[in-house]
Protein backbone atom coordinates (compact mmCIF):
# COMPACT_ATOMS: atom_id res chain seq x y z
CA UNK A 1 0.00 0.00 0.00
CA UNK A 2 1.03 3.62 -0.61
CA UNK A 3 0.23 6.22 2.05
CA UNK A 4 0.94 9.49 1.25
CA UNK A 5 0.41 12.04 4.80
CA UNK A 6 0.19 15.19 5.19
CA UNK A 7 2.38 16.34 2.65
CA UNK A 8 3.88 19.68 1.84
CA UNK A 9 6.49 20.38 -0.21
CA UNK A 10 8.14 23.90 -1.38
CA UNK A 11 10.48 25.20 -3.96
CA UNK A 12 14.15 26.35 -3.14
CA UNK A 13 12.64 30.15 -2.98
CA UNK A 14 10.61 29.08 -0.27
CA UNK A 15 7.49 29.31 -2.37
CA UNK A 16 5.52 26.52 -1.04
CA UNK A 17 3.61 24.28 -3.68
CA UNK A 18 1.90 21.52 -2.20
CA UNK A 19 -0.72 22.32 1.34
CA UNK A 20 -1.06 18.92 2.70
CA UNK A 21 -1.59 16.08 0.32
CA UNK A 22 -3.31 12.52 1.54
CA UNK A 23 -3.99 10.08 -0.14
CA UNK A 24 -3.79 6.35 -0.21
CA UNK A 25 -3.37 3.68 -3.20
CA UNK A 26 -4.06 0.32 -2.87
CA UNK A 27 -2.17 -2.52 -5.08
CA UNK A 28 -3.82 -2.88 -8.27
CA UNK A 29 -6.04 0.52 -7.93
CA UNK A 30 -5.89 3.30 -10.02
CA UNK A 31 -6.19 6.66 -9.10
CA UNK A 32 -6.85 9.82 -11.23
CA UNK A 33 -5.68 13.03 -10.30
CA UNK A 34 -7.44 15.94 -12.49
CA UNK A 35 -7.12 20.14 -11.56
CA UNK A 36 -6.57 23.56 -12.84
CA UNK A 37 -3.01 23.97 -14.03
CA UNK A 38 -1.08 25.51 -11.09
CA UNK A 39 -2.84 23.43 -8.77
CA UNK A 40 0.28 21.31 -7.99
CA UNK A 41 -0.16 18.24 -10.24
CA UNK A 42 3.05 17.75 -11.57
CA UNK A 43 4.95 18.56 -8.37
CA UNK A 44 3.03 16.17 -6.60
CA UNK A 45 4.36 13.64 -9.33
CA UNK A 46 7.97 15.14 -8.99
CA UNK A 47 8.00 14.68 -5.23
CA UNK A 48 6.61 11.26 -5.72
CA UNK A 49 9.51 10.50 -8.02
CA UNK A 50 12.57 12.31 -6.02
CA UNK A 51 12.54 15.66 -8.25
CA UNK A 52 15.87 17.72 -6.53
CA UNK A 53 13.72 21.12 -7.73
CA UNK A 54 11.22 20.18 -4.76
CA UNK A 55 11.79 19.96 -0.89
CA UNK A 56 9.40 18.13 1.18
CA UNK A 57 8.60 20.37 4.41
CA UNK A 58 6.88 17.89 6.46
CA UNK A 59 4.48 14.82 5.40
CA UNK A 60 5.51 11.43 4.57
CA UNK A 61 4.99 9.24 1.68
CA UNK A 62 4.60 5.53 2.94
CA UNK A 63 5.65 2.71 0.17
CA UNK A 64 4.56 -0.47 0.62
CA UNK A 65 6.39 -0.22 4.20
CA UNK A 66 9.06 1.65 3.24
CA UNK A 67 10.25 5.87 3.82
CA UNK A 68 10.07 6.55 0.26
CA UNK A 69 11.30 10.03 1.19
CA UNK A 70 14.30 8.91 2.61
CA UNK A 71 15.07 6.95 -1.00
CA UNK A 72 17.49 8.38 -3.49
CA UNK A 73 15.54 8.73 -7.02
CA UNK A 74 17.42 5.74 -8.40
CA UNK A 75 16.35 3.83 -5.48
CA UNK A 76 12.71 4.74 -5.93
CA UNK A 77 12.78 3.31 -9.45
CA UNK A 78 14.42 0.63 -8.91
CA UNK A 79 11.77 0.05 -6.04
CA UNK A 80 9.46 0.10 -9.05
CA UNK A 81 8.07 3.47 -8.92
CA UNK A 82 8.39 5.22 -12.74
CA UNK A 83 6.98 8.41 -14.08
CA UNK A 84 5.68 9.25 -17.50
CA UNK A 85 6.45 12.90 -18.13
CA UNK A 86 4.41 15.68 -19.27
CA UNK A 87 7.58 16.78 -21.12
CA UNK A 88 9.78 13.59 -22.09
CA UNK A 89 13.76 15.28 -22.48
CA UNK A 90 15.90 14.25 -25.50
CA UNK A 91 19.11 11.95 -25.02
CA UNK A 92 21.20 12.50 -28.15
CA UNK A 93 23.65 10.00 -28.88
CA UNK A 94 21.87 7.61 -27.28
CA UNK A 95 19.68 5.07 -29.13
CA UNK A 96 16.34 4.23 -27.59
CA UNK A 97 17.21 0.66 -27.56
CA UNK A 98 20.33 0.96 -25.50
CA UNK A 99 18.38 3.27 -23.30
CA UNK A 100 15.73 0.33 -22.54
CA UNK A 101 18.69 -1.89 -22.12
CA UNK A 102 20.49 0.30 -20.12
CA UNK A 103 17.81 1.15 -17.24
CA UNK A 104 15.66 -2.48 -17.68
CA UNK A 105 19.37 -4.09 -16.81
CA UNK A 106 20.04 -1.43 -14.31
CA UNK A 107 16.90 -2.24 -12.48
CA UNK A 108 17.53 -5.86 -13.11
CA UNK A 109 21.10 -6.08 -11.91
CA UNK A 110 20.05 -4.08 -8.28
CA UNK A 111 17.20 -6.41 -8.16
CA UNK A 112 19.44 -9.77 -8.26
CA UNK A 113 17.92 -10.52 -11.60
CA UNK A 114 19.55 -11.96 -14.55
CA UNK A 115 20.21 -9.29 -17.10
CA UNK A 116 18.69 -9.36 -20.48
CA UNK A 117 20.75 -10.29 -23.32
CA UNK A 118 20.57 -7.83 -26.46
CA UNK A 119 18.42 -10.42 -28.07
CA UNK A 120 15.71 -10.48 -25.51
CA UNK A 121 16.21 -6.20 -25.63
CA UNK A 122 15.13 -6.27 -29.36
CA UNK A 123 12.70 -8.79 -29.09
CA UNK A 124 10.59 -7.31 -26.33
CA UNK A 125 11.33 -3.76 -27.47
CA UNK A 126 9.99 -4.57 -30.91
CA UNK A 127 7.09 -6.25 -29.60
CA UNK A 128 6.27 -3.27 -27.21
CA UNK A 129 6.82 -0.73 -30.51
CA UNK A 130 4.10 -2.66 -32.54
CA UNK A 131 1.82 -1.97 -29.38
CA UNK A 132 2.37 1.53 -28.71
CA UNK A 133 2.49 2.17 -32.44
CA UNK A 134 5.80 3.30 -33.06
CA UNK A 135 7.88 1.32 -36.22
CA UNK A 136 10.62 -0.21 -34.43
CA UNK A 137 13.16 1.87 -36.62
CA UNK A 138 12.36 4.23 -33.70
CA UNK A 139 14.46 1.95 -31.62
CA UNK A 140 17.66 3.16 -33.36
CA UNK A 141 17.32 7.01 -33.20
CA UNK A 142 18.44 8.81 -30.36
CA UNK A 143 15.96 9.00 -27.22
CA UNK A 144 13.22 11.61 -28.54
CA UNK A 145 15.11 13.31 -30.39
CA UNK A 146 13.40 15.06 -32.97
CA UNK A 147 10.34 13.04 -31.76
CA UNK A 148 7.31 14.65 -32.40
CA UNK A 149 4.94 15.70 -29.13
CA UNK A 150 3.12 12.44 -29.46
CA UNK A 151 6.01 10.02 -30.14
CA UNK A 152 7.42 11.11 -27.32
CA UNK A 153 4.44 10.26 -25.56
CA UNK A 154 4.58 7.30 -27.24
CA UNK A 155 7.54 6.38 -26.05
CA UNK A 156 7.15 6.78 -22.25
CA UNK A 157 4.60 4.09 -22.45
CA UNK A 158 7.09 1.93 -24.51
CA UNK A 159 9.46 2.39 -21.15
CA UNK A 160 6.63 1.20 -19.32
CA UNK A 161 6.12 -1.46 -20.64
CA UNK A 162 10.12 -2.58 -20.57
CA UNK A 163 10.08 -2.19 -17.31
CA UNK A 164 6.78 -3.37 -16.17
CA UNK A 165 6.86 -1.09 -12.65
CA UNK A 166 4.80 -0.96 -9.72
CA UNK A 167 3.52 2.31 -9.71
CA UNK A 168 2.97 4.30 -13.11
CA UNK A 169 2.85 7.67 -12.36
CA UNK A 170 1.26 9.06 -15.93
CA UNK A 171 1.50 13.20 -15.93
CA UNK A 172 -0.66 14.23 -18.73
CA UNK A 173 0.40 11.57 -20.70
CA UNK A 174 -2.82 12.50 -22.61
CA UNK A 175 -1.81 15.91 -23.75
CA UNK A 176 -1.02 16.59 -27.33
CA UNK A 177 -2.47 13.08 -28.40
CA UNK A 178 -5.11 12.08 -30.72
CA UNK A 179 -7.48 9.11 -30.19
CA UNK A 180 -5.95 6.65 -31.59
CA UNK A 181 -2.64 7.34 -29.37
CA UNK A 182 -5.49 7.61 -26.12
CA UNK A 183 -6.55 4.51 -27.14
CA UNK A 184 -3.27 2.86 -27.08
CA UNK A 185 -2.91 4.29 -23.66
CA UNK A 186 -5.49 2.50 -22.55
CA UNK A 187 -4.53 -0.74 -23.96
CA UNK A 188 -1.38 -0.47 -22.38
CA UNK A 189 -2.80 0.36 -19.16
CA UNK A 190 -5.11 -2.69 -19.55
CA UNK A 191 -2.38 -4.85 -20.39
CA UNK A 192 -0.23 -4.29 -17.13
CA UNK A 193 -3.09 -3.71 -15.16
CA UNK A 194 -3.14 -6.35 -12.31
CA UNK A 195 -3.95 -7.45 -8.54
CA UNK A 196 -0.97 -5.16 -7.75
CA UNK A 197 0.12 -3.01 -9.88
CA UNK A 198 -1.13 1.07 -9.29
CA UNK A 199 -1.74 3.72 -11.53
CA UNK A 200 -1.84 7.48 -10.43
CA UNK A 201 -3.13 8.72 -13.58
CA UNK A 202 -2.64 12.63 -13.59
CA UNK A 203 -4.40 14.56 -16.15
CA UNK A 204 -6.31 18.28 -16.90
CA UNK A 205 -8.97 16.35 -18.96
CA UNK A 206 -11.57 13.78 -18.46
CA UNK A 207 -11.13 12.50 -21.97
CA UNK A 208 -8.39 9.85 -21.01
CA UNK A 209 -10.50 8.69 -18.27
CA UNK A 210 -12.98 6.86 -21.21
CA UNK A 211 -10.03 4.71 -21.88
CA UNK A 212 -8.31 4.59 -18.54
CA UNK A 213 -11.13 3.85 -15.86
CA UNK A 214 -9.93 5.22 -12.47
CA UNK A 215 -11.28 3.39 -9.71
CA UNK A 216 -10.84 6.94 -7.43
CA UNK A 217 -10.89 10.18 -8.84
CA UNK A 218 -9.11 13.43 -6.96
CA UNK A 219 -9.73 17.05 -7.56
CA UNK A 220 -5.78 19.15 -6.92
CA UNK A 221 -6.36 22.73 -6.17
CA UNK A 222 -4.49 25.22 -4.37
CA UNK A 223 -1.58 22.36 -3.72
CA UNK A 224 -4.27 20.23 -1.97
CA UNK A 225 -6.75 17.28 -2.86
CA UNK A 226 -9.83 19.04 -1.92
CA UNK A 227 -12.77 16.48 -3.14
CA UNK A 228 -12.44 12.59 -4.15
CA UNK A 229 -14.59 10.71 -6.13
CA UNK A 230 -15.20 8.41 -8.58
CA UNK A 231 -15.87 8.56 -12.54
CA UNK A 232 -19.19 11.25 -11.71
CA UNK A 233 -16.73 13.46 -10.54
CA UNK A 234 -14.61 13.48 -13.84
CA UNK A 235 -17.58 13.42 -16.09
CA UNK A 236 -18.65 16.98 -13.46
CA UNK A 237 -15.24 18.57 -14.18
CA UNK A 238 -16.15 17.69 -17.61
CA UNK A 239 -19.19 19.59 -17.92
CA UNK A 240 -18.66 22.33 -15.42
CA UNK A 241 -15.33 23.23 -15.78
CA UNK A 242 -13.13 24.12 -12.57
CA UNK A 243 -14.91 27.23 -11.59
CA UNK A 244 -17.04 26.16 -9.23
CA UNK A 245 -14.51 24.68 -7.15
CA UNK A 246 -13.41 28.00 -6.65
CA UNK A 247 -17.38 29.45 -5.07
P1 LIG B 1 0.11 21.50 -12.61
O1 LIG B 1 0.90 20.30 -13.01
O2 LIG B 1 -1.11 21.16 -11.81
O3 LIG B 1 -0.23 22.37 -13.78
P2 LIG B 1 2.54 22.31 -11.26
O4 LIG B 1 2.76 21.33 -10.18
O5 LIG B 1 3.37 22.15 -12.49
O6 LIG B 1 0.99 22.39 -11.63
O7 LIG B 1 2.82 23.78 -10.70
C1 LIG B 1 2.24 24.28 -9.51
C2 LIG B 1 2.76 25.69 -9.26
O8 LIG B 1 4.12 25.65 -8.90
C3 LIG B 1 2.69 26.59 -10.46
O9 LIG B 1 2.39 27.89 -10.01
C4 LIG B 1 4.07 26.52 -11.06
O10 LIG B 1 4.39 27.68 -11.78
C5 LIG B 1 4.93 26.36 -9.83
N1 LIG B 1 6.13 25.56 -10.09
C6 LIG B 1 6.19 24.22 -10.15
N2 LIG B 1 7.44 23.80 -10.41
C7 LIG B 1 8.20 24.90 -10.51
C8 LIG B 1 9.58 25.12 -10.76
N3 LIG B 1 10.44 24.12 -10.94
N4 LIG B 1 10.01 26.40 -10.79
C9 LIG B 1 9.15 27.43 -10.59
N5 LIG B 1 7.84 27.28 -10.35
C10 LIG B 1 7.35 26.04 -10.32
MG1 LIG C 1 1.50 19.51 -14.87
Amino acid sequence: MIKIQNLHAKLENDKTILHGVDLTIRPGEIHAVMGPNGSGKSTLSNVFTGHPDYKVSSGSIDYFGQDLLNMSPDERAIAGVYMAFQYPVSLPGVTTLLFLQTIINHQRKARGDTLWDAYEVIQKAEQACKLVGLPTSFLERPLNEGFSGGEKKRCEVLQMLILKPKLIILDETDSGLDIDALKMVGKAVALLRDDVRSFLVVTHYQRLLNHVVPDHVHIMHGGQLVQSGGQDLARKLEDQGYEWLTK
